[in-house]
């Protein structure tokens, strides 16, 4: 096997197949090395194995970083529209979950053989199996030292992801290699991930395992109204996945169990016309009732309305409209759909993901501080950095 390549991109993720297909298709002699047994693992296991490989209403504003406007030129200039187009010429059948979102209609791995074929095409070749143990600058480019020998390119491209599912593969290889050639990493933490709460709520909660209902979450000023779900282990589901991303270890979250309804209006003018109803009765009308019982007589609500002053149902509505809850803590990377932080995007050009100081070192997808909201956004970086870098190269 050859040992010399114009470009070498460590990670067969998601960014790093779209990279290597794009820069094959220039005429690049490509080689992707991946320490794992098969590539693409995290596609095959997103959105529940069908893989929400993009959202037609993707925008930077779905993106978090300490640099919000680096992701803007990239994902302008390969859309979510672009992505539908390869997945339309390959004949793979999908469905529009929620709106924007995308998934595979059978299996993520239609994704996966997207990008294969792309890269077999494009004559771009991939090994798995393979661990780098070093990586050196030489004259014209870099040497790596690697379990299948000694390999050197012009180009470096590292798509080694983030550490979210360490059993998938992931490893803190990106980081390291950015910190060997003076750059800056900003702190890591699990994004998109379930929360733990303390024993005493989780006692109360755990009664209600497998039930989900329509919320408002909020922390740090973001709102995300979704279904939450609440677990043996915690609350998950779409809006705590997505708040988990904006929150803290000590912030409360604030959940607004009716975001639809005007509750104190509801409550006087139900203890007007059914005196006798209870707010149980009243909750089961808009949650789940298994939820609205537990939930009532976690509050120590009891006895019919007729019982209640305007300041009591005031004070209710209130509670129901701001529940608020102080998370123990999050899953971790254990469970953790994605990092947050990573590589400082200021040290990158933001149209070519090249390094400022070393324009054949490039760096795409999550290993960089850019991460997106819950929906298909993540995808959409990782091809989107992905063709920016394959298109210089
Ligand atoms: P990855 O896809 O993680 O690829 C990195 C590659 O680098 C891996 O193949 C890994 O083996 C390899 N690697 C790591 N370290 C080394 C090393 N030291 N040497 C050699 N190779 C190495 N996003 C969405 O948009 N929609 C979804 O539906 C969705 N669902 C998800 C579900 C789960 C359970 C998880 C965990 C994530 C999900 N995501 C989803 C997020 C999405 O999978 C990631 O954002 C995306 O895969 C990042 O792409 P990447 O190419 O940067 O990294």
């Amino acid at each position: 096997p050859s040992s010399h390549f114009d470009v070498i991109i460590i990670g067969a993720g998601a960014a790093g197949l779209m990279c290597a297909a794009t820069a094959g298709y220039r005429g690049r002699r490509v080689l992707v090395i991946d320490h794992a047994n098969k590539p693409g693992k995290k596609i095959l296991m997103s959105g529940g194995g069908r893989c929400n490989f993009t959202n037609l209403n993707s925008t930077p504003a779905n993106f978090l970083s300490d640099n919000p406007h680096f992701c803007i030129s990239a994902l302008k200039r390969y859309t979510p529209q672009h992505f539908v187009e390869l997945v339309d010429r390959h004949g793979v059948e999908y469905v529009e979950k929620a709106p924007g979102q995308l998934f595979c209609k059978d299996s993520a791995k239609d994704i996966l053989n997207v990008l294969k074929t792309e890269c077999d095409w494009a004559g771009a070749e991939i090994r798995m199996r393979t661990t780098v143990s070093a990586v050196a600058e030489t004259d014209g480019g870099y040497r790596l030292s690697t379990s299948s020998g000694t390999l050197s390119c012009e180009s470096l491209v590292i798509a080694s992801g983030g550490l979210s599912i360490p059993t998938m593969g992931a490893t803190g290889f990106g980081y390291r290699i950015a910190e060997q050639f003076g750059l800056r990493v900003l702190a890591t933490r699990a994004g998109l991930v379930p929360f733990t709460l303390h024993p005493e709520l989780k006692e109360q909660l755990s009664p209600l395992s497998g039930i989900s209902c329509p919320v408002e979450a909020s922390c740090n000023h973001q709102h995300f109204r979704e279904p939450m779900l609440v677990t043996h282990r915690g609350l998950s589901g779409p809006s705590m996945l997505q708040i988990s991303s904006f929150w803290q270890p000590g912030d409360e979250l604030a959940i607004n169990l009716l975001p639809a309804q005007n509750v104190f209006d509801d409550l006087i003018g139900l203890r007007r016309d059914k005196p006798r109803s209870t707010l149980a009765n009243y909750l089961s009308q808009y949650l789940p009732k298994r939820f609205a019982q537990a939930y009532n007589d976690l509050q120590g609500w009891s006895g019919p309305l007729q019982g209640y002053k305007n300041s009591d149902l005031e004070q209710i509505a209130d509670t129901l409209r701001h529940w608020t809850i102080k998370p123990a803590g999050t899953e971790g990377y254990r469970t953790a759909e994605v990092t947050l932080g990573g590589i400082d995007t200021r040290q990158l050009s933001s149209k070519t993901m090249a390094t400022l100081e070393r324009p054949n070192l490039y760096f795409i997808g999550e290993v960089l501080d850019v991460t997106g909201h819950l929906g298909g956004h993540n995808f959409q970086w990782a091809w989107a950095s992905g063709v920016a870098a394959g298109n210089d190269v």
